[in-house]
C-alpha cells in the first residue's frame, strides 16, 4: 500500500463522507507546488479554494504566524489584543469601510451581515422589512440561513424548515429588483458568482442596483468571500465596480490558510451592533489575524497589478488549448468554458494524472491559483492542463 493509500483509507473509515474527495493526499508544499506522501508533484491552481493567497508556507506569513504563536494564541473577545485591531485598521483604511467584525469562515461572515441588515432596518422601520433579495445562481454558504440565501434549488433540500425572508432575483434584471423591493432591508450579491460558474454580474446592473438601494435605504451587501483579498486584481472586487457597499464580507484568502473571515461595515451599518448582539468565540483570533496582517501588507498596488497580469497571461494561453470554448472571470479568478460534451470534472481528474490541481465551477474548469504563483509555476501548470485537455 502506498503512503497515500494509507492516509486515504483511514480517512474514508473515520471521517464523515460529506466531501467527494479526489484520491490524492497532500503532505507539504512551497508556494504553488506541492507533493503527495509518495513524492508525486503537483502544481496548485486551487490555493485550497482561494484560501492560500501567498501559496504554501510563505516565509513572511509563517514568521508572522509563528511569532504570534509564541506570544499569545487566544484570550477571547472579552479582552483586547494587538493583531485584531491592527488588521481591522488596515482593512478599513484600504477599503473605505468603517468597522470590522471578525468571524471564522464565509458562511459565518454572511450570517453576521444578514443579522446586521435586519437589525438596521428593525431599529429604523420596525417589523415587516426583513426580507433580503439575493441573486439566482448565487452561493452564500452552508449554514441553514446562508443556504436559504443561496439562489440555487439544489441546496434547498432535506434541511427544512429553512430560514424565512429570502427571495431570489435574476442577475441583470433591474426591473425585477425594483418590483420585489417591498419589505426588503437588503440586497446581497457576489460580483462574480464563483461556485455558480465564474459568472461576472453586469457592472451596469450592479451600479443601478447600488443606486436604487441607496435611494430607498436598502442595504447593499457584497459577498466578497471568493472575490476579495486581491483575487480579482484589486483588494476588493467592488472597487472595480465603482460602488460603495454598506456591508462587505470576506473570508477565504484573508487568513492565508488559517480560518479567518470579516464583515466590513460602512457608514450606515458600523454602529448597528451593540455589545451582546453578535459574537463568536474564535473570531479575531490573534494568530489568524497576525497572518492576515502579513497578507494585507504584501498585497500592495504593485502586487495587485501582478495579479492582473498573471491572470491575463494564464487566460491568453488557456484560450488556445484543446476543447476550450472561452474564458471568464477577473484577475486570478478564472473560469474555463469547455466545448459542449466535455465535462469539467473529467478535466480535473485528468489534471491529477498530468500533475495539476484544478477546480470546477459547474460546467467550467475553475482556476484560483495562489496570488504569489511564479511564472515558471504557471508555465508548468499550464503545460499539465494542456496535456490533461489533450487526453480527454
Ligand atoms: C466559499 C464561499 C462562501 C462560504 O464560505 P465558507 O468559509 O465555506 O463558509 C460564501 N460565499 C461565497 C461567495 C463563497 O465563495
Amino acid at each position: 500500500m502506498s503512503n497515500a493509500d494509507y492516509i486515504i483509507n483511514r480517512d474514508s473509515e473515520y471521517v464523515a463522507h460529506t466531501y467527494g474527495r479526489f484520491p490524492v493526499a497532500i503532505v507539504r508544499g512551497i508556494n504553488a507546488t506541492c507533493w503527495d506522501p509518495d513524492g508525486r508533484e503537483y502544481i496548485d491552481f486551487t490555493s485550497g479554494i482561494g484560501v492560500n493567497a501567498l501559496g504554501f508556507c510563505d516565509a513572511g506569513w509563517v514568521s508572522a504566524v509563528t511569532e504570534q504563536l509564541t506570544k499569545l494564541q487566544h484570550i477571547s473577545n472579552l479582552y483586547y489584543t494587538e493583531p485584531c485591531g491592527e488588521l481591522a485598521r488596515i482593512l478599513c483604511q484600504r477599503s473605505g469601510m468603517k468597522k470590522v467584525f471578525f468571524a471564522n469562515g464565509g458562511a459565518e461572515a454572511n450570517e453576521g451581515a444578514i443579522k446586521c441588515a435586519r437589525k438596521y432596518s428593525f431599529m429604523k422601520y420596525g417589523e415587516g422589512r426583513s426580507k433580503i433579495l439575493t441573486l439566482k445562481n448565487s452561493f452564500h454558504g452552508r449554514t441553514v440561513t446562508t443556504l436559504s440565501a443561496t439562489g440555487q434549488d439544489v441546496f434547498h433540500n432535506y434541511f427544512f424548515p429553512f430560514t424565512e425572508g429570502f427571495e431570489f432575483i435574476a442577475p441583470g434584471d433591474i426591473g425585477e429588483l425594483k418590483k420585489k423591493a417591498g419589505g426588503v432591508c437588503a440586497v446581497m450579491m457576489e460580483l462574480i458568482q464563483g461556485e455558480g460558474g465564474v459568472l461576472p454580474v453586469d457592472p451596469e446592473y450592479v451600479k443601478q442596483a447600488a443606486e436604487f438601494c441607496r435611494n430607498n435605504d436598502i442595504l447593499l451587501i457584497i459577498d466578497e468571500v471568493q472575490t476579495g483579498i486581491g483575487r480579482t486584481g484589486s483588494l476588493f472586487c467592488f472597487e472595480q465596480y465603482g460602488i460603495e457597499p454598506d456591508i462587505v464580507t470576506a473570508a477565504k484568502g484573508i487568513g492565508g490558510g488559517l480560518p479567518l473571515a470579516a464583515v466590513l461595515f460602512g457608514e450606515k451599518t458600523c454602529d448597528v451592533f451593540n455589545p451582546g448582539d453578535h459574537a463568536t468565540t474564535f473570531g479575531g483570533n490573534p494568530i489568524a489575524c497576525a497572518g492576515g496582517i502579513e497578507i494585507l501588507k504584501r498585497l500592495d498596488g504593485a502586487f495587485l497589478n501582478e495579479v492582473k497580469k498573471k491572470g491575463e497571461y494564464i487566460r491568453e494561453r488557456a484560450k488556445k488549448m484543446p476543447h476550450v470554448a472561452g474564458l471568464a472571470g477577473m484577475g486570478m479568478m478564472i473560469g474555463i468554458e469547455l466545448e459542449p460534451g466535455i465535462s469539467s470534472a473529467d478535466v480535473v481528474r485528468a489534471g491529477l494524472e498530468t500533475g495539476v490541481l484544478l477546480l470546477t465551477a459547474k460546467a467550467k474548469v475553475r482556476l484560483l491559483p495562489p496570488l504569489s504563483i511564479t511564472y515558471s509555476e504557471i508555465d508548468s501548470g499550464l503545460e499539465a492542463l494542456n496535456e490533461a485537455l489533450k487526453r480527454i
